[in-house]
């Protein structure tokens, strides 16, 4: 892990406290129209990640960013360019998916060229999701086409945006447009558990058994139907019943719907993943135990750690090894994910239904240390005994101490330490172990920030 700089400290630090989620924006559009190129543009970044070439796969989908104080997560469909095989269905559904995640949708036309019938297909589903859009007419760079955004008046979708993503013009305005759109609270705050059933996404690379594990809880082999993209936007959830309790699993429909073989399968299935964890609580992430840990299986664990979500593993297809095999896998997880030792475990089999009926019990363990509050004075307690058994190593003749700590947040469980010098890495990951140790936390990312008094 690379150091962290002084400036993602004062990020983390000064998010509010029980924020729940920030609001989702997503950037749609067909191909080509400028999608990556705004979303650097908005994260502000110097470099350009754009290549031109394409096809291009990109791992990160969501990113946190802040306009005028407000906070909000972009989603960026820009990677992923469908093929040219069914060529409309696939921006259909790529763009149902990222506009059932979000609550505002950004949709970049490029003003140049103009509203194309693939453009229209994109209208169609954001009319029929009902969700705010903000439409940017991309690639103004001069006043001299600013008629060509004006033609875009015809979409129906209120004022189109003037923006050059390339060069920044009309960027700040549209990005004010977007902030007033979005929603007051977040729409699933983390605070309201009565208001519901709690939210489980199920995650893991294709084939590894998500619809089965699905049909088999719900109790019915159901057939799955392989909808016409750019019919049905929901029911993208599904409420199901486990250990005599409702749970909503979110984004079922994206499991259902089968993409597999599409180029781009993989980057669609990582924006899915994406969108699935912006409203889950907690992430069940199957891995299969006849091909464990690929590459795929530790990016999407990865990807819930850096979500701040709460995590199950679920080893499955259990059913096809021997017992040889068995042991040396065991051995296998636990060297490969030393860093999730923390995230029960379970071994099923979605097809036989062996061992599926404690998929509860890692859930409420996962949940509960998901939401673990450790009381100031207990947590000042235990981390003075600790420093003084074991200070920070003394560096250019400093030793950097703790003076007090709190925790700033549940869901995940959040830490500010104050200290009189920068704490190395392996000190901060000692930390994590030892509060690990006193306190539990199963099933949760923990993360720890720190305050450096100057
Ligand atoms: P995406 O496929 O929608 O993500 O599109 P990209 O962001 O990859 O952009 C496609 C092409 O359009 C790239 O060559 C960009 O440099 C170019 N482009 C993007 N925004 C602008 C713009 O505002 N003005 C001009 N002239 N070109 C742009
Ligand atoms: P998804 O792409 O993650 O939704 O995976 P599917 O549920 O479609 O399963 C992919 C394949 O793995 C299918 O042929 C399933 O029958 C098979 N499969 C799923 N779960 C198990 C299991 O527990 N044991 C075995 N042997 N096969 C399974």
């Amino acid at each position: 892990m690379s150091e962290p700089t002084q400036s993602e400290y004062v990020d983390a630090t000064e998010r509010e406290p029980d924020a729940g989620p920030a609001p989702v924006v997503a950037v749609v559009g067909r191909p080509n129209v400028g999608k990556s190129t705004l979303v650097n543009r908005i994260l502000g970044r110097r470099e350009a990640v754009v290549e031109d070439v394409p096809g291009v796969t990109r791992d990160r989908v969501a990113y946190d960013t802040v306009w005028a104080g407000h906070p909000f997560t972009l989603l960026d469909t820009g990677g992923w360019d469908p093929d040219g095989q069914g060529m409309q269905a696939s921006i259909t559904t790529q763009a149902e998916l990222a506009v059932a995640a979000s609550d505002v949708v950004v949709f970049v036309v490029d003003a140049v060229v103009g509203a194309t019938d693939d453009d229209d297909a994109v209208v169609r589903v954001l009319r029929r999701s009902g969700k705010p859009v903000v439409l940017v007419a991309n690639k103004v760079d001069g006043s001299s086409r600013e008629a060509d955004a004006a033609a875009l008046w015809n979409l129906a979708l209120g004022e189109p945006h003037p923006v050059s993503a390339l060069h920044g013009r009309g960027s700040g305005d549209m990005l004010d447009a977007v902030v007033e759109a979005l929603p007051e609270a977040p729409p699933e705050s983390f605070d309201d558990e009565d208001a519901g059933p709690r939210r489980i996404a199920l995650l893991g690379k294709p084939n590894v058994g998500k619809s089965s594990l699905l049909n088999r809880l719900a109790g019915e082999d159901r057939v799955v139907v392989d909808e016409v993209a750019g019919t049905t936007v929901d029911p993208i959830d599904e409420v199901i019943e486990l250990g005599e309790r409702p749970w909503r699993f979110v984004d079922t429909a994206g499991i259902r719907r089968r993409v597999h073989e599409a180029s781009g399968a993989e980057y669609f299935a990582s924006l899915r993943t994406a969108a699935a964890l912006e409203r889950c609580e907690v992430a069940v992430v199957l891995v299969d135990a006849s091909d464990p840990l690929t590459e795929q299986d530790l990016r999407i664990i990865s990807m819930v750690e850096e979500s701040g979500r709460a995590l199950v593993l679920a080893y499955n297809k259990w059913d096809l090894l021997d017992d040889d095999r068995r042991e040396t896998l065991e051995r296998e997880i636990d060297r490969q994910l030393a860093h999730v030792r923390w995230a029960p475990r379970v071994n099923v089999s979605a097809r036989t239904g062996w061992h599926v009926d404690r998929l509860v019990r890692g859930l409420d363990t996962a949940l509960d240390g998901w939401a673990t509050r450790v009381p100031t004075s207990r947590l000042n307690g235990f981390l003075g005994e600790l420093v003084a058994g074991q200070p920070h190593p003394v560096r250019g003749g400093k030793q950097p101490r703790i003076l007090f700590a709190t925790q700033a947040d549940i869901k995940p469980p959040r830490f500010v330490l104050f200290t009189t010098g920068f704490l190395e890495a392996s000190y901060r990951r000692f930390v994590e172990r030892r509060l690990r140790e006193e306190f539990g936390f199963p099933g949760t990312p923990i993360e720890i920030s720190m305050k450096v008094r100057e």
